[in-house]
């Protein structure tokens, strides 16, 4: 859930509180913890945002905030190792290192240069001032993804005598990818680093709800025919570095 729509407030319907940095002490010391009211909570509860690198106290509406405090108080110790666990952030920037489906390459910013974004050999050249890098790359990596999605969307629809509507590549932090109501398809962008059989699964995986909106046996059973190797493959692959892709060029 995104935090900017709590802070939208209705005067018609019950203001939610936003979230609120909290510290919790530790060994001397004080841990960030992020705490959120939810109106669905039935009792207060932590867990980690990878996404946004944080950890979030959750607490029933009615709650004394003193006892969700207590609560956390007493989890500090995993509070600190989760914390620990995240990993790393890696931002964009001249010289560092990104995969562009799944093939490590090297960042490397021109600011003489015109034109915008182009692949050489293992880098990626990116011209314009440097304040631009970040979005420029972004962009371009953006566009990239649409590029190899598309064509595998329209076979794989075509596959099973679908037709998808249209295809956008989002920045979702929540979701690899999602099949709209209209038969549009959805793609986070950050499927760019992953190698192209994670792509290869999302797309599947999508199409496949064209013709099953659930995830039961006769669902998994179409992705997997509509995947173009074994599905278990990239699923353990995502499950094991979906966290690390949030973190690029964040
Ligand atoms: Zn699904």
């Amino acid at each position: 859930m995104a935090v900017r729509s709590l802070l939208i407030r209705s005067p018609t319907k019950r203001a939610v509180p936003p979230s609120e940095e909290i510290a919790i002490d530790h060994a001397g010391g004080a841990l960030p913890v992020t705490f959120l009211r939810s109106a669905r909570a039935r009792r207060v509860s932590l867990r980690v945002d990878s996404a946004r690198r944080r950890i979030l106290l959750t607490a029933p509406l009615r709650m004394p905030f003193a006892v969700a405090v207590r609560f956390a108080e007493t989890q500090a110790g995993w509070i600190a190792a989760r914390l620990k666990r995240l990993p790393p952030r890696r931002p964009f920037g001249d010289g560092a290192e990104v995969p562009f489906f799944g093939v490590p390459h090297r960042i490397r910013h021109q600011p003489e240069a015109r034109g915008t974004v182009w692949l050489e050999g293992a880098e990626i050249h990116v011209a314009g001032h440097a304040e631009h890098l970040a979005r420029r790359l972004r962009d371009w990596l953006m566009a990239e993804v649409r590029q190899r999605a598309a064509p595998l969307a329209h076979a794989k629809a075509e596959r099973i005598e679908r037709t998808v509507k249209r295809i956008s590549v989002r920045d979702s932090r929540t979701r690899w990818g999602s099949c709209g109501p209209d038969g549009g398809l959805s793609f986070s962008w950050r499927l760019v680093f992953a190698p192209p059989e994670v792509l290869d699964y999302l797309v599947a995986h999508e199409v496949a709800h064209l013709v099953h909106k659930n995830h039961g046996p006769r669902f998994w059973a179409l992705t997997e025919r509509l995947c173009d190797g074994p599905m278990a493959v990239p699923r353990a692959w995502l499950r094991a570095n979906g966290e690390a892709l949030l973190q690029y060029g964040a």
